[in-house]
């Protein structure tokens, strides 16, 4: 039987409409929520990214401000920038796009965001946190795999769940969110032996990996929930996420598609962690 689709788009909206009235309380209350998202260089996906964020904020009330720096900015420049907006007491959200230039130590500018403005989630103070069992900001697409998993009526107590890719931004947290939802949680990577076998131990499989149409239908347990974060552009232009879809969907019981699965979601918990900071002063 064909697995049932996880719908990303529809359920981003929705979540984006209630996202609004929480929106409009904090307003009348006196407090419009404020996002400030950087982007540094030309980047043709990171610009249509950080134009889809900015835009999605407005729609729902967020005030919400792009600042487009030049490739050849340079770190200090960046760094005072961060520094402005940590003191700006009308920008509860700041996101800085990844990737950065090359001459820019990235790690270093996401330090130095203020962990409550840190809305993309990706500060040590953040992710170390969320390791520790209590989870301050969480990084928007781990957040929004678990919406599509939790809406979809999926158990995860005492399910195995494999998540493959270990960034600091995708695989590791929502290994650690399904982690704290009980769930036993095998982590894989570039260097695991018998990707295929570990993939089929899962009962939930998520692919966060970047390598389009990695995970065919005989790595997935019939049944199985499968979340791919993956976007890959294909030779002819078109999007594939990291989960073979056309053959997958035949044997899974639950999966997301790409486009129109995680992306959105991820957007969304962008908003969402940006109304919950402008909310918790
Ligand atoms: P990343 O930092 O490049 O990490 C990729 C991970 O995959 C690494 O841990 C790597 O292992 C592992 N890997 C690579 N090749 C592998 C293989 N053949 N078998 C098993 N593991 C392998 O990527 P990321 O930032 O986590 O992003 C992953 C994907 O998600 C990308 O396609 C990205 O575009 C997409 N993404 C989507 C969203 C969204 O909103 N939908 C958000 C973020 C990212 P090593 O650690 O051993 O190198």
């Amino acid at each position: 039987m064909a697995a049932r689709i996880l719908d990303g788009k529809s359920l981003a909206a929705a979540t984006r409409a209630e996202l609004k009235h929480r929106v409009d309380a904090l307003v009348q209350r006196g407090v419009t929520p404020g996002l400030t998202v950087i982007i540094a260089g030309d980047d043709p996906a990171s610009k249509v990214y950080v134009r889809n964020k900015t835009v999605a904020a407005r729609e729902i009330g967020v005030r919400s401000e792009l600042v487009e720096l030049p490739a050849s900015v340079s770190e200090k420049e960046l760094l005072d920038r961060v520094a402005a907006l940590n003191a700006d007491s009308r920008v509860h959200g700041i996101l800085v796009q990844l990737p950065l230039p090359k001459h820019i130590d990235g790690a270093r500018v996401l330090e130095s965001i203020a962990p409550a403005k840190d809305v993309d989630g990706f500060h040590e103070a953040n992710l170390g946190a969320l390791m520790a069992g209590r989870p301050t900001v969480v990084p928007c697409t781990p957040l929004g795999c678990m919406r599509l998993i939790e809406h979809a009526g999926v158990q995860i107590a005492g399910q195995n769940a494999v998540v493959v890719g270990r960034s600091n931004i995708v695989g590791k947290p929502v290994a650690h969110l399904l982690l704290q939802k009980d769930a036993t949680v095998t982590i894989c990577h570039s260097k695991s032996k018998d990707l295929a076998g570990i993939c089929r131990t899962a009962d939930i499989l998520v692919a966060a990996v970047g390598r389009a149409k990695l995970v065919t239908a005989a790595m997935v347990k019939p049944g199985a929930c499968v979340i791919d974060v993956g976007i890959n552009r294909l030779p002819d232009g078109k999007l594939a996420g990291d989960v073979d879809y056309e053959s997958v969907k035949e044997v899974a019981g639950s999966i997301t598609p790409v486009p129109g699965g995680v992306g959105p979601m991820t957007i969304a918990m962008l908003l969402e962690n940006c109304i919950r900071a402008a909310g918790a002063r």
